[in-house]
């Protein structure tokens, strides 16, 4: 990597429901900030209007604190309450909109989804403005395919595929805002598995999907009974 290059910063910023944090989203923020060398890697949990949804949603506080205590150790990740602390419903456009305006010119933004949310992406609100915002990177998920059919072919032609890449993924690229496509992870977690199996007062299996002490907490808080 050149100086001018190292000179540059790189925050990763990865929204969701976090409805609880799993070893999925784990790895993903892990392999990710080697692979993109990642300076800061900022989870950010969404506030949800519970009313509004198809399922009940842990509370911001939990949802929060089992993010708390998946990152303690790692200093590389850390949590932004920028869409917790709004009253109103944040839309992706205007968190990384937050972001940008916040960071000096000289820090690149990536945003990291899943490829399920990829497979939507035209459906979030201004999807291509949002891509203007920040480099995107979209991870593979067992069950999902990584389509471009979806998108215009302006947006296809920023599509760098770094899928078979294991290291120093990045990247002078020229040019805006990229959309790399990583297969660094590839794991079946996901949250609705962890919430049924303590549903299912599964304790055994929870250990396998999420770190112990959000387990634990999970099973101290008696979290997602009877919900599902
Ligand atoms: P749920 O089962 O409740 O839908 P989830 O496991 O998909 O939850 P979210 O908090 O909704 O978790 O996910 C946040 C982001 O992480 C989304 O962009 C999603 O695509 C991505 N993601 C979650 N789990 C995985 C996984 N195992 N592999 C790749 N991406 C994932």
């Amino acid at each position: 990597m050149s100086v001018l290059q190292k000179m540059r910063k790189r925050i990763a910023i990865y929204g969701g429901t976090f409805d609880p944090v799993h070893s999925g989203h784990l790895e993903i923020a892990r392999r990710v900030t080697e692979l993109f060398e990642i300076d800061e890697f900022l989870f950010v949990p969404a506030r949800l209007a519970p009313h509004k949804l198809d399922r009940e949603v842990s509370g911001a506080l939990h949802r929060y604190a089992m993010l708390a205590l998946a990152t303690r150790t790692d200093p590389r990740l850390s949590i932004s309450t920028f869409e917790l602390d709004r009253p109103e419903r944040q839309y992706t456009v205007d968190t990384l909109a937050h972001f940008r305006a916040q960071f000096v010119e000289s820090t690149d933004l990536f945003f990291v989804m899943g490829a399920d949310s990829w497979t939507e992406i035209t459906t979030w609100r201004e999807w291509r403005r949002l891509l203007t915002l920040a480099n995107l990177i979209v991870v593979t998920r067992p069950g999902y395919e990584i389509s471009v059919a979806h998108v215009d072919v302006e947006t296809a032609a920023r599509i760098v595929d770094l899928r078979g890449v294991t290291e120093n993924a990045v990247t002078s690229e020229p040019g805006g805002q990229k959309i790399f496509l990583s297969d660094a992870v590839m794991l079946d977690v996901s949250a609705t598995t962890i919430r049924r199996a303590a549903n299912e007062d599964d304790g055994a299996k929870l250990t396998t999907l999420v770190p112990l002490e959000v387990a634990e907490y999970i099973r101290k808080y008696r979290l997602y009974r009877n919900t599902e």
